[in-house]
């Protein structure tokens, strides 16, 4: 499964983010799960937490996945849990930050 969402998908949940009431739009970062869009938005497999990505995502094998960086007080995790969960998260932002990096590199030349 491709990593990166294309380039109409990124488009179509940007758009919907800058129309959502949960989008802060001077730090481009969504209110509900903390994220920073423009790269959350990149990131194929990962879901809106209010559901208003309306494309298909994620296949029968690879369910897709809601991030948040607001703790969710509702839900118990345990410490284990939450680790694994933020260094999956770490993780994937991290490979979108190699990617914008080499991005911008290649725009500098
Ligand atoms: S991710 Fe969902 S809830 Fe957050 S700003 Fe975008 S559309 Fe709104």
């Amino acid at each position: 499964m491709a990593l990166f969402a294309s380039k109409h998908i990124y488009k179509q949940r940007l758009s919907t983010c800058k129309s959502c009431e949960h989008f802060q739009k001077m730090a481009l970062v969504c209110k509900s799960c903390g994220c920073f869009m423009p790269a959350k938005a990149k990131i194929a497999n990962l879901r809106c937490p209010e559901d208003k990505w309306t494309e298909v995502y994620g296949t029968e094998q690879d369910e897709p996945e809601t991030i948040t960086l607001v703790a969710d007080t509702k839900k118990t995790e345990t410490r284990e849990e939450k680790n694994s969960r933020l260094l999956k998260m770490a993780n994937e932002l991290r490979t979108q930050a190699d990617r914008l990096e080499l991005e911008a590199r290649g725009i500098k030349r």
